[in-house]
């Protein structure tokens, strides 16, 4: 049975969001570039622990709220995936959560994109929503695609 988490504070540079807690959820405490920030964690989610630095990972930025990393198998010169410290399925629950945390993601997209080089010539987000669309990892994630060209439509 979920209960809210009587530590939950909304939004704001803490980095915490307001939710509820199931079996499956802690909290962790850990060190950001900015300050020790409090997020949400899965305990068996491979995100989580990559953001926990549980499991290793190329990691290429930190914002407060953002880690990321490179892709294990990459698409593209430049393939990293850019993902919430905090714990959301998929890109709708990370809108739902309307705690500007999405807005904070895609500027940490573009930061991605300049700092690798890829920004003028262009760039791909991507946010594989749902199985049918090839989400495998449910910790909400952007590819950040870069460094050949691209073609439309995607397969
Ligand atoms: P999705 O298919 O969910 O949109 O994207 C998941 C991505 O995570 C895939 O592109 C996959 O290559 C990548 N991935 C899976 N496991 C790992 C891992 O352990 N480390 C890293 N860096 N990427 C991973
Ligand atoms: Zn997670």
């Amino acid at each position: 049975m979920a209960q809210r988490c009587p530590r939950a504070t909304l939004g704001g540079l803490s980095g915490e969001v307001s939710h509820n807690h199931s079996s499956r959820e802690d909290h962790c405490r850990h060190q950001s570039s900015s300050a020790t920030v409090r997020v949400r964690r899965v305990t068996d989610c491979l995100f989580c622990k990559i953001v926990a630095r549980q499991i290793p990972a190329d990691i290429v930025l930190e914002t407060g709220r953002a880690l990321a990393f490179r892709d294990v198998n990459p698409q593209a010169p430049t393939h990293v995936l850019v993902v919430p410290k905090a714990h959301h399925e998929n890109a709708a629950a990370l809108a739902a959560a309307d705690d500007g945390l999405a807005d904070d993601l895609l500027t940490a997209c573009h930061a991605v994109a300049v700092q690798e080089g890829v920004a003028e010539a262009g760039y791909r987000v991507v946010f594989n929503t749902g199985t049918g669309a090839g989400q495998t990892v449910f910790h909400v994630h952007a590819h950040v695609l870069g460094g050949r060209s691209l073609t439309w439509p995607p397969g």
